[in-house]
């Protein structure tokens, strides 16, 4: 595996000048287009990694996994009255849907159904920053994760998208908590910086039926995993949901900070990490590497069991 990493790497390194980093958050803006990691760890424990996988990036919406897992464990099925589990075909910040549904986003991996998900979260935690903070370094094993406030300070500054959403919802009665507040914590959990083998390993309970490998916890009932899996699968890559499906065939989830985790149930947890973007906002170079790896693997939740 680490050989087939290595040699993946150097073969897509040349396209690594395409694409285009993040500007509508200055602060990512400014990361360096040119790094590329990989980190895959087994159910059996193992782990392979290549290139930057030890160096820690924006997690952005990679976080919304994190979030909708939360809300499922204390709220369970009823958080579905709030918000939908369709992919949405549009843009992560889209409006347009929110008006013609009535306030009710499509899923929990568009920024809002990721705001509905934090207004849940912000009723039930006293410290929500904190709360998810303290998840992931758990489920990461690495009790330095930190936010980048930086990042997170500049999406505040520019928040006009997702404060329009946040306050579209309220309007159709659909946010409880106040914006500015829950603008915050989503941004905070946004911000946190994470690296490939810290998000294989604190994504390793979703291709292990629920348990988390390092701790034996369970984060989520076998079910609840492959309900997860499932929307990650049809939502987890913005509106090119249905693109990675066809190419790569795994259960994902994109961040605009260039990095996509991806499950191979039963099997292994993976993420890949280059910053720079492809016109849908997922990392282009990023994408190529889960495709050769997928197929030179036969990994696919599409190919016979
Ligand atoms: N914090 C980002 C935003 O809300 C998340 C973007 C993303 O990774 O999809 O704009």
């Amino acid at each position: 595996m680490q050989a087939l990493l290595e040699s993946i790497l150097d073969e897509v390194r040349p396209l690594l000048g395409q694409g285009k980093v993040a500007d509508y958050i200055p602060a990512l803006a400014t990361v360096d287009p040119h790094q590329l990691g990989v980190a895959v760890i087994g159910t059996d424990g193992s782990l392979s990694q290549a290139g930057d996988a030890d160096v820690p990036f924006s997690i952005q919406s990679i976080s919304k996994v994190f979030s909708l897992v939360q809300a499922i464990t204390h709220q369970g099925e009823a958080i579905w009255d709030r918000l939908g589990h369709e992919p949405s075909g549009q843009a992560f910040n889209s409006l347009v849907q929110l008006e013609f549904e009535q306030g009710r986003p499509r899923n929990p991996f568009i920024n809002a159904g990721a705001l509905v998900i934090a207004d849940i979260n912000e009723s039930r935690y006293a410290a929500p920053v904190l709360s998810m903070r303290d998840m992931v370094r758990k489920l990461t094993d690495n009790p330095h994760i930190i936010a980048d406030m930086v990042v997170a300070d500049s999406e505040y500054q520019h928040r006009s998208r997702n404060a329009a959403a946040a306050y579209l919802m309220q309007s159709f009665g659909n946010f409880h908590n106040d914006v500015d507040t829950v603008l915050k914590s989503y941004f905070h959990h946004c911000a946190l910086a994470a690296s490939c083998v810290d998000l294989a390993r604190a994504f390793s309970f979703l291709a292990n039926q629920g348990r988390c490998l390092h701790s034996g916890n369970v984060i989520l009932s076998p079910r609840q995993t492959q309900q997860v899996n499932a929307i990650m699968a049809t939502s987890g890559l913005y509106d090119e949901a249905g693109n990675f499906a066809y190419r790569v065939g795994l259960p994902g989830k994109s961040g605009v900070g260039g990095g996509i985790v991806a499950i191979v149930p039963g099997r292994y947890s993976l993420c890949v990490w280059s910053p720079a973007l492809n016109p849908s906002g997922n990392s282009l170079v990023g994408m190529q590497v889960l495709e050769k790896l997928t197929e030179r693997l036969g990994w696919s939740v599409f190919a016979p069991v």
